[in-house]
């Protein structure tokens, strides 16, 4: 299938999957979830959090009173299959009826892995800018690999963003949450199976977050600034839900999962390179991003937004050794995602070297 141009012309075939979820934005996350709980017939929905988030899992689990039978905050980075068997265990032991999942990707992701293995129904409430709550995906690390699956089972039927909970997220983890969720929406420009819709979203997913993270950056509590970007972030992660990734989402799925490199900063250093990549073959994919970054080129512009925000440009500063250059290279092609732009050994080694040094890209 030809690649969907992001300008206009001749529409190309397409297929689009509508992902079923329902989206509750921008209310008083307390009011919404008991409405939804109440809406569903829920009746003993266990509250999941990571450990930072503990204290808000507790007043959740206040808030709903009769209709909520315990709180777990055991939520971890890239869903270890370790902890998702031990949460089975409180799963089983309280009856639930219905998961509520608070916080970023990772209780998220332990939501996904517990309603895969459960059947039960999903309500999530995300505190970052990741977007997997918008997605069919969810990537478990076992043995120090990292396994993704796209399966609609662990699609979340209800999704509440509410601005408010999002102003606690520190400027720095804002900007490079924002980076992830930018990096889905761009990578979903030169997807195989884009189309006009996922285009659409990508496009102002990406706007509203160059819009929104320089302010959200500069004064955490500007509710306005923080609005359009969790607006962004939920576009963006729709785009994730409903097309592939490619060389960007593969050697971030790599450093993450086989590195432990944080998520969210891993996506920020690499997305220039990535871009920038892609863009010296497919230039014409990656223009309006360009433009939206008002540089010439795509992954120039995007590094020179991430370093006016003042996050970080390398991967030596995600304490990734030098030495480990050849194996991530090695990883990243052994299984690579489809990508526009054949990726090869040398070339992916070159990209990461430009990566660990935080040099500003060619394109
Ligand atoms: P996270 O969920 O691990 O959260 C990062 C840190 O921020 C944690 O310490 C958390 O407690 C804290 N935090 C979260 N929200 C906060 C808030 N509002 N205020 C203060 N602190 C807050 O990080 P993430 O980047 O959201 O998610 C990363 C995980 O999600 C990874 O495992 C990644 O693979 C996964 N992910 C999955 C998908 C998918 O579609 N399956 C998409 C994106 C990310």
């Amino acid at each position: 299938m030809p690649l969907q141009a992001p300008h206009p012309g001749p529409i190309s075939p397409f297929i689009y999957n509508a992902a079923p979820g329902r989206v509750v934005f921008g209310q008083d996350m307390f009011a919404a979830l008991r409405s939804e709980i109440e809406r569903q017939g829920h009746r003993r929905a266990l509250v999941l959090t990571g450990r930072e988030q503990a204290a808000r899992g507790r007043s959740l689990l206040a808030d709903l009173a009769g209709g909520a039978v315990a709180v777990l905050s055991t939520a971890t980075m890239h869903t270890p299959t370790v902890v998702t068997e031990h949460a089975l265990k409180t799963v089983r032991a309280t009856e639930a009826d219905v998961l509520v999942a608070m916080g970023g990707g990772s209780a998220i992701g332990l939501s996904k892995a517990l309603s895969l293995r459960t059947g039960l129904p999903q309500i999530v409430i995300p505190t970052t800018y990741a977007g997997s709550e918008m997605t069919p995906i969810l990537g478990e690390t076992e043995a120090g690999m990292k396994k993704t699956i796209r399966d609609f089972r662990v699609l979340p039927q209800t999704v509440i963003y509410d601005v408010a909970l999002t102003a606690t997220l520190s400027p720095m983890a804002s900007v490079t949450s924002g980076m992830n969720a930018i990096a889905h929406a761009a990578e979903g420009l030169y997807a195989r199976d884009a189309n006009p819709i996922t285009t659409l979203m990508a496009l102002e997913g990406i706007r509203a977050l160059v819009d929104g993270l320089p302010r959200v950056a500069k004064d955490p509590g500007d509710f306005a600034a923080r609005s359009n970007a969790l607006y962004g972030a939920w576009l963006c992660g729709a785009v994730l839900g409903a097309v592939g990734m490619a060389i960007h989402h593969k050697l971030c799925h790599t450093l993450g999962g086989s590195f432990d490199l944080p998520h969210a900063p891993t996506h920020s250093v690499v997305l220039p390179h990535a871009i920038s990549y892609v863009a010296e073959s497919h230039p014409g994919h990656l223009s309006e991003i360009a433009s939206l970054f008002g540089s010439a080129g795509a992954g120039q512009g995007i590094y020179d937004f991430v370093a006016s925000l003042g996050a970080p440009l390398a991967l030596k500063d995600l304490g990734l050794p030098y030495e480990a250059l050849d194996q991530v290279a090695a990883l990243s092609v052994a299984q690579p995602y489809w990508n526009p732009r054949p990726v090869t050994a040398p070339d992916v080694r070159a990209l990461l070297e430009d990566a660990w040094h935080g040099s500003r890209p060619r394109h």
